[in-house]
């Protein structure tokens, strides 16, 4: 072990680089963020002072051996020390020409909680004298020396920073200073002793004299700050190792605090918020690093600093410019300038806004500095989301915050800012919604299906209950509300109608403010900011290279037919409106057309219920053809929308009671009536109920649904594909290029689709035949029981396209009712870590998936050119539309709000799974 090098001087990359065997990444995991940067930029002729970094390898031998440090390792500190001092012209401890140094933390990834930095190691009571003499500036010397103390009482040594605040501010009071740039030598000279009295007395030993032993007592310190609580925290909240450890680096110090051709700073290459690219910060002329930082004084912007430091300033704009070029993407550097000459003391990559995420990512693709898949991997599916739904002015929020008007926290379950006022039934909201147009947020303790229409009205969700995949989030995400869920501070009082929380009562029909992409609540309006894609030209930009990117032929390695392009994204939408939306958004297609959602509307439930309660098929017949003009009407507008691009039309899929007033509430009216002696409709009534009791199942989720109700009643989906055929002829006839997919819902068995599969086709060709027209078409099944996943071979001999209900082959590969295993155990499964994720937003790959890629193989097997999609909620997931890509489908489908970050997510993973 005494012969591993632990200490790499800044000088010595190339030496670390053989070490980890190459790679940028590698090399940050041995030296740290700071250390390898330090290191690249002396690389580059950038001015850094000269220094050394301790390994993170040292740092995990340290703490693996019970804090002691590795063999070799303290001997070859020394070795490196004694290069540094040669390089500075100075000695550490020399009484004379004293070399000073900072001792600072740096680990792979920036990471707040590890110990802060101790500058000025190596001055003591000698020394000091020393400097003193040399620069003839005792005021700067004595003030440094004092803060070594200090810093090295409160981070070393741990000592709170009261015990030195406090004497330092009654020594001002005693001498009537202000602030601390009246206090002269003597002052600081005084204070510095008064200090040390406080380490003596705090600790019951001396401040170390012995620059050695400052300097490793602060090494020991970094690599035990590495297990503190703080770090472990963050680390556990970051999903960052614990097993990666810190390095530490040792740098000379540079001074800016010694006269006003000094100066220190901090900056971001270009604008952090907006991305636009001028140069951002602030510096302090005459002060030392941790000062701009700490806010004491008043900084001034960096743009202002040529007036101050002409020279220095143009050196900067350079070095700024070098870094972004080296490291291509905006850089937050920290500098010192001593005596009119700059020092470069850290750089790295700037965090940002989504916003300024976009800009800078296209920008630089436009200045050269990076390609158009490394813009791509720069921003996250999540920032582009955030882009695109109303937000709150921060500054109001802010301010909102300060003002005790934070009402509740809960899950962020649907981003996005929503202003309303509350109410608390879905009836009450839509009605406010839509007869007096107001802005309404509808507040209840969850959701249930039949509030839907109310959570569509609202511009705003708040459930006091459930969590992040609940019925209101679901719906919320999938229609693009902003949504806040399990606000559990909420009381919602559904009879006295206020909600109440930490004893503050809003009553129904006041104003609150949520916010769906933080999780938090106000009460009163907080003004909101409303992004629209179009307008953001960089994004637009930036997902038309992604679209480009996805088309790429070959970046798939695919078996012979398959796609060996990356994913389309289509859309799910119900209506015309929904599918201009999504083709604004950049949507290939119609993934999912619910068709169902069209017999709820007010005029045409009442002959939906006819139909259904129809005794005879004639008299169903008859209710059906009322219908068939809607439906034709509706689908007309789709292909009318949808132009150019397929679109999947599900035939009718729920089970039939969601058509008609519950049983409950049914029985309570006939009671209500017999007991009160009503007799108008009474009849009627009765009979109702006795018909929606027939048709009662203990499950309906596994009862008569899908293709098994269009099995027993046929005349509803005959109807549909009429519909639809007759919708795409005329919109053909006009001009319009149609592209209609029929899917059959619900499949099990292929005899299933071999009944009535044929039987719809035969329409579909009388309908061409009656109105003269010819267009391709398809027809095909949902993939959602598994049984029809592991038999897809004899299922693809008939279907010609498979279209993943992920949603439902969740439930059933499980064995879950998903509102079910939500309510009661799914989120403790979760927190638990029993199941790795919740696979109702994630893909399970190994259960879920496995089947989905036996389905892809056996079903190619039979029809090398099917088609194959995924329409459940899953399919504007990024992390299962990577999934997706990995097994070889041709697209996905989700809501339209999420497809311009199912157009990243798409672009990323194929980038990612690239054939090299
Ligand atoms: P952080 O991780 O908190 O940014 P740093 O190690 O970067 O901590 O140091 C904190 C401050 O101290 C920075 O502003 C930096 O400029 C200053 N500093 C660190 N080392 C030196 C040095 N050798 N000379 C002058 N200033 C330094
Ligand atoms: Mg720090
Ligand atoms: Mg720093």
């Amino acid at each position: 072990m005494a012969d591993k090098k632990w200490i790499y001087l800044f000088t010595e990359l190339e030496e670390v680089e053989k070490y980890v065997g190459g790679g940028w990444d590698n090399v940050l995991g041995l030296l740290g963020g700071k250390g390898a940067n330090l290191a690249e930029m002396t690389r580059m002729g950038v001015p850094v002072p000269p220094g050394f970094i301790i390994t993170t390898e040292a740092c995990n031998a340290y703490l693996k051996a019970g804090e002691k440090f590795p063999a070799g390792m303290w001997d070859q500190a020394l070795i490196a020390l004694k290069d540094v001092e040669v390089k500075a012209g100075k000695k550490f401890g020399d009484p004379k020409n004293p070399l000073l140094i900072s001792c600072r933390s740096g680990a792979k990834f920036s990471m707040p909680g590890m110990m802060d930095t101790v500058l000025n190691i190596g001055l003591n009571d000698v020394t000091a004298k020393g400097i003193s003499e040399l620069t003839k500036d005792e005021r700067f010397v004595y003030d440094a020396y004092r803060r070594l103390v200090q810093m090295f009482g409160s981070v070393v040594l741990g000592i709170e920073d009261e015990a030195f605040e406090d004497p330092l501010d009654e020594y001002k009071k005693k001498r009537g200073y202000k602030s601390d740039t009246e206090l002269k030598a003597d002052d600081w000279k005084i204070l510095t002793k008064e200090f040390q009295a406080v380490v003596r007395k705090q600790k019951g030993f001396d401040f170390p004299q012995d620059p050695f032993e400052q300097m490793r007592l602060a090494t020991e310190a970094v690599f035990k700050s590495w297990n503190g609580k703080r770090a472990i925290d963050y680390r556990n909240a970051a999903s960052i190792a614990h097993d990666l450890g810190t390095a530490v680096s040792i740098v000379t110090m540079v001074f800016g605090n010694m006269g006003n051709d000094s100066g220190t700073g901090v900056a971001f290459t270009r604008d952090p918020a907006t991305g636009e690219k001028i140069l951002f910060g602030d510096y302090l002329l005459n002060a030392q690093g941790e000062d701009v930082v700490a806010g004491i004084r008043n900084t001034t912007p960096i743009l202002l600093m040529g007036k101050e430091l002409p020279e220095a300033n143009k050196q900067f704009l350079n070095i700024c410019a070098t870094l972004e070029k080296h490291y291509t993407d905006m850089q937050d550097v920290e500098f010192t300038i001593e005596r009119g000459k700059l020092w470069m003391l850290q750089t790295r990559n700037g965090k940002r806004t989504a916003q300024a995420a976009v800009k800078v990512a296209v920008d630089m693709v436009n200045e050269g500095l990076i390609t158009k898949e490394k813009a791509i991997m720069r921003v996250t599916p999540t920032q582009v989301d955030s882009l695109l739904h109303p937000q709150f002015d921060m500054a109001v929020k802010q301010q909102a915050t300060k003002e005790g008007k934070l009402y509740a926290k809960g899950v962020n379950a649907s981003p996005g800012a929503a202003v309303g006022r509350i109410y608390f039934d879905a009836d009450t909201a839509e009605k406010k919604a839509k007869d007096e147009k107001q802005a309404v947020i509808m507040v209840r303790p969850f959701t249930k299906p039949d509030d839907v229409h109310g959570m569509l009205a609202a511009k705003g969700i708040l459930t006091s209950e459930g969590g992040a995949t609940s019925h209101a989030a679901v719906v919320a995400r999938q229609f693009g509300v902003p949504c806040v869920v399990g606000a559990s501070d909420i009381h919602v009082d559904l009879d006295k109608r206020v909600m109440e929380a930490d004893g503050k009562v809003v009553t129904e029909g006041e104003w609150v403010s949520v916010d769906g992409t933080t999780g938090e609540v106000f009460m009163g309006q907080i003004p909101t900011i409303s992004p629209k894609l179009e307008e953001q030209l960089e994004l637009m930009r930036l997902l038309d290279w992604a679209d480009e990117i996805s088309a790429t032929p070959g970046i798939r390695k695919a078996p012979e037919g398959w796609p060996t392009r990356g994913l389309q994204v289509w859309a799910n939408a119900d209506y015309p409106a929904d599918a201009r939306r999504s083709r604004s958004y950049g949507a290939k297609g119609i993934g999912l057309c619910r068709t169902e959602h069209m017999f709820f509307e007010q005029i045409r439930l009442p002959i939906v219920q006819r139909m259904i309660l129809a005794e005879s098929s004639e008299e169903r017949t008859v209710a059906l053809d009322e219908l068939l003009p809607y439906q034709r009407n509706d689908f007309e507008g789709l292909f009318e929308a949808m132009d150019g691009l397929p679109v999947i039309i599900r035939l009718i899929d729920p089970p039939l009671h969601e058509f008609l007033p519950s049983q409950e509430k049914l029985l309570e009216e006939v009671i209500t009536m017999r007991v009160k002696g009503e007799k108008k409709g009474l009849a009627e009534k009765e009979d109702l109920l006795s018909k929606v009791e027939a048709m009662h199942e203990s499950n309906p989720m596994m009862g008569l649904r899908g293709v098994r109700l269009s099995i027993m009643m046929p005349e509803i989906v005959e109807m549909q594909v009429r519909a639809i055929f007759e919708a795409a002829a005329n919109a053909a006839k006009k001009g319009i290029i149609v592209k209609p997919e029929v899917m059959i819902p619900l499949t099990g068995h292929v005899n299933e689709l071999k009944v009535i599969q044929p039987r719809l086709e035969k329409i579909a060709k009388a309908v061409m035949a009656e109105k003269n027209v010819q267009f391709p078409y398809k027809f095909g099944t949902m993939i959602e029981i598994p049984r029809a996943a592991v038999t897809a071979t004899e299922i693809a001999e008939v279907a010609e396209f498979f279209s993943f209900g992920t949603n439902d082959l969740t439930q059933m590969t499980y064995g879950y009712s998903r509102d079910d295993a939500e309510r009661n155990f799914l989120l403790k499964y979760v927190e638990d870590g029993i199941l790795p994720m919740n696979p109702f937003q994630t893909i399970d790959r190994d259960g879920v998936g496995r089947l989905m890629r036996m389905a892809v193989d056996d079903g190619r097997k039979s029809r090398v050119d099917l088609e194959v999609g995924i329409c459940g909620e899953h399919g504007g997931d990024p992390e299962s539309i990577e999934f997706c890509h990995t097994i070889g489908q041709n697209y996905v489908s989700c809501s339209p709000f999420r497809v311009p970050i199912a157009r990243l997510a798409v672009a990323q993973a194929a980038i990612k799974n690239k054939v090299k």
